[in-house]
């Protein structure tokens, strides 16, 4: 019976469905806590003050408290004298005597208002006469000057519902009603598990072929974004008593348990199989047509959910905001994540498979007409960049087979507090950026860099998309840089010059000393020599297939995208030679022969230029500690001018 469900791959409503049936989460708990210590918690039960705020009638200026009465007809050109009483009401003070017809108290703000008083003249408004009076020369109206009790909370009205979150307001409103402590919901506690042979604890130092434990610090912080409180179990090896020891730890100690990796075919199923044997009813779905996130598998034992994450860090958060989050929400007592949502523009046609739910990471940003576009991030499943330059994800039905450009589509946010860029830069990406971009964060601007390439960048520029394109393209034709692929919309404003060059291993003789063209003849004509190319649409791929006229030697078909990425299969002996920037040699610590300048300057929208942020970005790329910087950093930053 089991088998069988190992074997089914369900759709994603029906998983869900399926899982939360034989949850069926409630809050686990109400425990009390001290006021202090309620910072975002959820409260349990509604908060209702004993007392009225403020709990007397009490005057909100400095001045004098009177009968509105005697003094309405009080003016400049005919003021009105009353007598002092000789009672001086300080906050904290319980006045004492009457104000009668004719008197006056004196009384500070926040001071408790005396019998008879119904409004208070300030102190501007007056001035001392003779011994033992006050001379007032406006008219105050009745209730002017003051706050009566309970105008700000009344007694048995709810201060705080059930379900909502503690901030520091909610706790400045409850101190005023005097409140020291209240019922919150227990926090479920959730076992974070990594399973893998190849995974090392951040802050430990990488083996080689290892990689560091991602999605365990992920889960962990997203678990606490949403109510529960993280049992960190760290990264157990794939070593089945090992795991099933794990596990039976987590079971008994926590609420919730949430595995990642070991789910694939080729992880042969075994955090799975052990999640099988650990209670009733065990496995309700494990393969789902989710694309990416397959592998997950979701089950109850003994009333805990367990959760098998795909191993891949996208793939693991996707399948975590989707299946996970509802469930450990309502076991902590929250409701469901409304302000997580939002409805955004995806402006470009997504592909998808048809038989899948398909989930597609989004960038969040303004479109030419104001609007709020959602631009899709293509990363790959095993991508943990993509979380920085993503804000969320829209969702592509199983029974579709694309999302049509122009799509309005609900974006699911990773994190309710997103704020949305204030600057996206979409396009070439290039390390001579950063002392840029660290300059307008500086100024409180939040940045948004997309790496689509030269070409991308510019087809999201002349799609609106972006404010700035950055982009080295050289024009065979016309031998001119970047200008000739710009329209008529899109102005260019020059940046830096790049020294583009054949990287190589220092020491390998078939390179040091050579020009690159001489270099490049010998490496074709060696068919034990590797090259590593670029990807199609990039500068530097159109500089080598210049240089190779059209030849294809070994290694050409490998294509990666970045200028680092050369760097690192030389460096690592994957390749022999491949063409980048200086300034990616030297950290890897590559031979480098010079070629020539690249220029990689900016397209921006002209629609765009005026933007507040673009010129901030201009005035920092021009700046001449910026400039000081781009120099270190290996380039040559160019004259100025659109
Ligand atoms: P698995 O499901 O174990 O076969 O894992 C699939 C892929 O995800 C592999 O490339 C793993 O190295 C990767 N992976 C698994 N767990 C983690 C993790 N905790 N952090 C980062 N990557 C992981
Ligand atoms: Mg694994």
């Amino acid at each position: 019976m089991k088998q069988d469900q190992f074997l089914t791959v369900l759709g994603r409503d029906e998983a869900l469905t399926r899982f939360e049936a034989a949850l069926a989460a409630h809050p686990i708990g109400v425990e009390s806590v001290a006021l202090a210590a309620s910072l975002g918690r959820v409260v349990a039960e509604n908060v209702v003050p004993a007392i009225d705020v403020p709990p007397f009638d009490r005057s909100t200026m400095d001045g004098f408290a009177v009968r509105a009465a005697d003094v309405a007809s009080a003016s400049d050109s005919a003021p009105v004298m009353l007598a002092l009483t000789g009672e001086i009401v300080a906050c904290g003070i319980a006045p004492k005597r009457a104000v009668t017809a004719g008197a006056a108290t004196v009384i500070a703000t926040g001071g408790p208002m005396p019998r008879g008083a119904d409004a208070v003249v300030p102190v501007e408004w007056t001035e001392p006469g003779a011994e033992g009076t006050v001379v007032v020369r406006r008219a105050v109206a009745s209730g002017q000057n003051l706050a009566y009790a309970g105008s700000d909370l009344a007694r048995g009205e709810v201060l705080l519902r059930r379900g909502s979150t503690v901030g520091s307001r909610e706790i400045g409103m409850m101190a005023a009603c005097g409140i020291g402590s209240l019922a919150v919901f227990r926090r479920p506690k959730v076992a974070v598990i990594s399973t893998g042979d190849e995974l090392v604890p951040p802050g430990e130092a990488l083996r080689p072929a290892a990689i560091y434990d991602s999605n365990g610090p992920i889960v962990a912080a997203a678990v606490a974004e949403n109510g529960g409180e993280p049992v960190a179990f760290g990264a157990i090896p794939d070593d089945e008593a090992k795991l099933r020891a794990a596990l039976a730890e987590a079971l008994a100690t926590t609420d919730m348990v949430i595995l990642s990796g070991g789910t694939s075919k080729g992880a042969g199923d075994l955090t799975a199989r052990l999640v099988g044997e650990l209670g009733s009813p065990g496995i309700v779905a494990h393969g789902v047509a989710l694309k990416p996130g397959k592998p997950l598998c979701l089950a109850v034992c003994d009333g805990k959910a367990v959760v098998v994450l795909p191993g891949f860090p996208t793939s693991a958060m996707f399948t975590f905001h989707e299946f996970v989050v509802p469930s450990l929400r309502r076991l902590a007592g929250l409701p469901a994540r409304a302000e997580a949502r939002l409805d955004a523009t995806v402006p470009v046609r997504v592909p998808s498979d048809r038989g899948r739910t398909e989930f597609v990471m989004v960038s969040l940003g303004d479109g030419a007409a104001g609007e709020r576009i959602a631009h899709p991030v293509f990363k790959g499943s095993g991508s943990i960049s993509a979380f920085a330059q993503a804000d969320g994800f829209v969702r592509i039905d199983a029974l579709a087979d694309q999302m049509p450009a122009g799509t309005v589509s609900e974006v699911t946010l990773f994190t309710p507090d997103v704020r949305v860029p204030d600057l996206v830069i979409a396009g070439s990406h290039c390390i001579g950026l950063e002392p840029v971009i660290d300059r307008l964060a500086a100024e409180g601007l939040v940045v948004r860099v997309l790496a689509l390439g030269s070409l991308g960048g510019i087809q999201a520029a002349k799609r609106g998309e972006c404010d700035i394109a950055p982009t080295h393209l050289l024009h065979a034709e016309t031998g001119l840089w970047n200008r000739p692929f710009l329209g008529d919309d899109i102005a260019l404003v020059e940046g830096w010059r790049r020294v583009q060059g054949l990287v190589h291993r220092k020491g390998d003789t078939r390179f040091e000393g050579k020009t690159v063209a001489a270099a490049i003849e010998a490496a074709v004509a060696d068919p034990g020599c590797l090259m590593v190319n670029r990807n199609q649409g990039a500068g530097t791929r159109l500089l080598l297939d210049g240089l190779l006229a059209g030849r294809r030697p070994e290694g050409y078909f490998n294509q990666p995208r970045s200028h680092g990425a050369v760097a690192a299969a030389v460096a690592q002996g994957r390749a022999d030679w491949g063409m980048a920037i200086a300034a990616v040699a030297e950290p890897y610590g590559l031979g480098f022969l010079a070629f020539g300048d690249e220029h990689y300057d900016f397209a921006i929208p002209k629609a765009r230029i005026e933007r507040p942020a673009v010129k901030a970005f201009l005035a920092a790329s021009a700046e001449p500690s910026v400039r000081t910087e781009l120099e270190k950093l290996g380039f040559r930053p160019a004259g100025r001018g659109p």
